[in-house]
């Protein structure tokens, strides 16, 4: 696993790769409102991101799911999207 620190608030985040070959900075704890799957290949965390039916899916059967820092990190002003 890769930890890391947020260099903006200073929590503690992971690295993972997204399906494009990006690393992405999720929160290391699963939260309900979690939409990333993690997964481990090769040694390497990759993130899922799961949306419609595959999403409900996962999160009715318990899965434990995971947020992109991006959204919950807060020293960073939300942007418009
Ligand atoms: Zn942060």
């Amino acid at each position: 696993m890769n930890f890391d620190n947020c260099r903006d608030c200073g929590q503690t985040i992971r690295w993972a790769n997204k399906q494009d070959g990006k690393s992405m900075p999720i929160d290391p704890a699963p939260s309900r409102h979690g939409y990333i799957r993690l997964a481990s290949e090769n040694g390497v965390d990759r993130a899922i991101i799961l949306r419609g039916q595959r999403l409900f899916r996962a999160r009715a059967e318990g899965e434990k799911l995971y947020q992109s820092h991006v959204t919950t990190c807060e020293a960073r002003e939300q942007e418009a999207s």
